[in-house]
């Protein structure tokens, strides 16, 4: 028996890198069809060249409704339906400490990365709803153990993690029973995750083995996660095998709630 993506038409924002583009080469090898949002052209069209017809590439920013929309209308003239909206796009803040920050940055960050973290979630959502009730699909957000706990962040990744939660909830009640709305919160990964421009000079850029070092000591399980580690969750909630499943976060952290007082 497969996972039940075979003929599923799936939107992964953000598909191009790290953990979207794990999920998107996932489900088209479980027979998925897949429509991709990306910001580089040389990224989408890597990826259009190794999968052929069952990927879709738009260049498109999640920040803008008509990009959101275009997406919606190309896979569905494409594919046919829409099952599934991953809204997965996001962009870090690098622990900026919001002291050292000047005021001016502070206003600059919060526009920048919450176009994207959150804006970008409202309005993947609103662009995909539609075509969602008319499958009895499902939208799959990527929040992050930083949705729950401190120090996953600075306060602007942190706050808009904690926005996504909120959105999630409210959803899941509004759009049942037609349409699932559930959520992916993985702890410290592996991948290129960026720091936003205005807050660049407030961060230090670490390597990745200390980055590794790091994300290990502060997980239970011990794991410096790559992007791979937390497919299975998007599979499982993407598929029917979860269709009692709303208004949920599959936390795929190494265990960031049983870290305990020590
Ligand atoms: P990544 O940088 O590889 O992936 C993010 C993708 O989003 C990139 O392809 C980027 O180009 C795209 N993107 C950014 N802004 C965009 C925009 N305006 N429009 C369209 N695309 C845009 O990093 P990742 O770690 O795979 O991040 C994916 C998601 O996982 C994010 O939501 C992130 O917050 C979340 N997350 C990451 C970690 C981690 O430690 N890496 C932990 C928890 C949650």
């Amino acid at each position: 028996m497969g996972t039940g993506l075979q003929k599923k038409v799936v939107i992964v924002t953000g598909g191009t890198s790290g953990i979207g583009e794990a999920v998107t080469r996932r489900f088209i090898q479980e027979g998925a069809q897949v429509s991709i949002m990306g910001r580089s052209k040389d990224r989408l069209d890597r990826m259009s060249d190794e999968f052929g017809k069952n990927l879709l590439t738009i260049q498109g920013d999640v920040s803008k409704y008509e990009d959101n929309q275009k997406i919606v209308k190309d896979t569905v003239e494409k594919f046919g339906k829409l099952d599934v909206f991953i809204a997965n796009a996001g962009v870090f803040d690098g622990f900026a400490k919001f002291l050292d920050v000047s005021p001016e940055a502070v206003e600059e960050a919060y526009d920048y990365l919450f176009d994207i973290n959150v804006k970008g979630s409202f309005l993947g959502a609103k662009a995909a709803a539609e075509e969602l009730v008319k499958t009895k699909g499902s939208i799959i957000f990527t929040v992050s153990g930083a949705s729950f706990y401190p120090d996953g962040g600075g306060v602007w990744y942190t706050a808009s993690k904690h926005a996504q939660i909120g959105l999630l909830r409210q959803l899941a009640f509004e759009l049942a029973p037609d349409v699932r709305v559930n959520a992916v919160a993985p702890g410290g990964t592996l991948t290129a995750l960026s720091v936003i421009p205005p807050l660049q000079p407030y961060v230090k850029i670490i390597d990745n083995d200390t980055k590794a070092k790091n994300i290990r000591k502060r997980n239970p399980l011990q794991i410096a996660m790559s992007s791979e580690d937390h497919v299975g969750a998007y599979v499982l909630l993407a598929s029917d095998e979860s269709k009692a499943i709303t208004g949920e976060i599959i936390s795929s952290d190494g265990g960031l709630s049983v870290r305990g007082l020590g």
